[in-house]
């Protein structure tokens, strides 16, 4: 797990080969009486490289599973014949996770030197707001993120506060992303300051992931005067876990062999999708790290959880498939509740005020703007119905979102005792800035 150099393979091969296929340890020296259960073994046998069963990989790659050394294609009439060696050639990937550090915070201590070594929060002053962002100095004193203002201001007298500046914070974010984009074009940003890259093809040249990833910090260092921390992993979540691992100013490589070794001691809620309520539940089946979690059954964990307990059965063997999609711009963001119990529609204004903030705030983050306020319903009797409204130009406060989203109840048109189970407010038909400023003046 130490910060090696991870060599560049050939990404596709038309053969399956394995090279590290393991038999689980109980397995190993079986008895004498070969055959139907040895093949039953074998196909559970697991890659420690790939990181799944013989059958896993195989279901995977599209091969039928015909005994320990060898494996059909099937997609090709069962004709090809391939033995277990180097099968990593086919399918590792080469992901890294890159999260600016206390990015908000980081920015503003850049800009005005008499902010550096200072606890710095940025956050709107009120009573209802959040911390967007704290600085190293201020989480000392256990202020975080998302936490309330108010709470911050207890926990840390002499912080300085600073509303957030988001123009500003976009103008660095894309910065960031123009280095980024020197090695790859596959680029996931999941926020102004995190982003997922896929370098298993890169643009430089650059022979290993951990050479991208560093060459990605000193620029970042060097151009932006900020730092960041990157992991480097064969996936998503893996490089999302290793990017927190040496936080601040860090970087952290898993190599596929380490897989196992870091991912087997952790606390399961270090999954993705695992929060305390998982957490609990998970406690309930005597699972507390990621090594108990592997010792449950598919079944189990699929006929408990549904779809996500597949997902956790291949979170633990640390298989995450899902793919780096280069700027999936978003396309709306809503925030929705359920009531305790069903309401009128003239009852909801508290719901809808708080909902309209939430998607606000969330709102402020995006690069881009939003241009339709979307009021969803849902009646007592389970129908889902939304009102939408596109203004001239977007809404660009709070309280026009706010006033929008009250406004499109009037064109709900039920009967006025209609109570309902559940309020969302959204933006939609998201646009860049420039299209969003542009495109009403077309219309007048
Ligand atoms: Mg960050």
């Amino acid at each position: 797990m130490v910060d090696e150099e991870w060599p560049t393979g050939v990404r596709r091969s038309s053969h399956l080969f394995f090279s590290r296929y393991q038999v689980p340890r109980a397995h190993r020296n079986p008895p004498r009486d070969r055959g139907l259960r040895d093949a039953r073994r074998h196909r559970q046998g697991f890659c420690r490289r790939h990181r799944g069963t013989a059958q896993e990989i195989c279901d995977d790659q599209g091969w039928a599973f015909r005994g320990f050394h060898e494996f059909v294609r099937v997609s090709e009439g069962n004709e090809g014949l391939a033995y277990p060696r180097a099968l990593n050639a086919l399918t590792v990937r080469k992901i890294i996770h890159i999260d600016m550090d206390a990015f908000y915070a980081s920015v503003e201590q850049r800009d005005d030197p008499q902010l550096r070594g200072k606890p710095v929060v940025v956050a709107w002053r009120g009573s209802r707001s959040v911390v967007c962002a704290a600085s190293y100095e201020a989480r000392q004193f256990g202020v975080r993120s998302a936490m309330p203002a108010v709470r911050a201001e207890r926990l840390c007298l002499n912080a300085v506060f600073l509303a957030p500046d988001f123009p500003r914070y976009r103008a660095v974010s894309r910065q960031v992303r123009e280095i980024f984009m020197r090695h790859t074009d596959l680029i996931e940003p999941l926020s102004l300051d995190e982003a997922y890259l896929d370098v298993t093809e890169n643009k430089t040249g650059l022979l290993t992931a951990t050479q991208v990833a560093r060459t990605i910090r000193e620029q970042i260092r060097a151009e932006l005067n900020l730092t960041a921390s990157a992991g480097v992993a064969p996936n998503k979540f893996l490089a999302k876990i290793a990017s927190d691992w040496r936080k601040p100013d860090g970087l952290f490589v898993i190599q596929p062999e380490d897989v196992d070794p870091f991912l087997l001691p952790l606390p399961v809620g270090r999954l993705p999708g695992v929060g305390r309520v998982m957490e609990e539940k998970l406690k309930g089946f005597d699972v507390e790290i990621v090594a108990d979690l592997r010792r449950m059954e598919l079944a189990t964990l699929e006929g408990r959880f549904g779809r996500y307990g597949v997902r956790l059965y291949e979170l633990a063997r640390g298989i995450d498939k899902s793919e780096v999609v280069p700027d999936r711009p978003t396309q709306s963001i809503s925030a929705e509740d359920t009531f305790e119990r069903d309401v009128l529609l003239t009852e909801m204004e508290p719901m809808i005020r708080r909902l309209a903030e939430h998607t606000w705030a969330a709102s402020r983050k995006e690069s881009r703007i939003a241009r339709t306020v979307v009021l969803k319903l849902k009646t007592s009797d389970f129908k889902i119905l939304t009102r939408s409204q596109t203004p001239p130009s977007p809404p660009s406060s709070c309280e026009e979102l706010t006033r929008i989203a009250l406004s499109l109840r009037e064109r709900v048109g039920l009967n006025p005792r209609q109570r309902f189970r559940l309020v969302g407010v959204g933006l939609s038909n998201f646009r860049d800035r420039e299209d969003a400023s542009v495109q009403p003046a077309l219309f007048t």
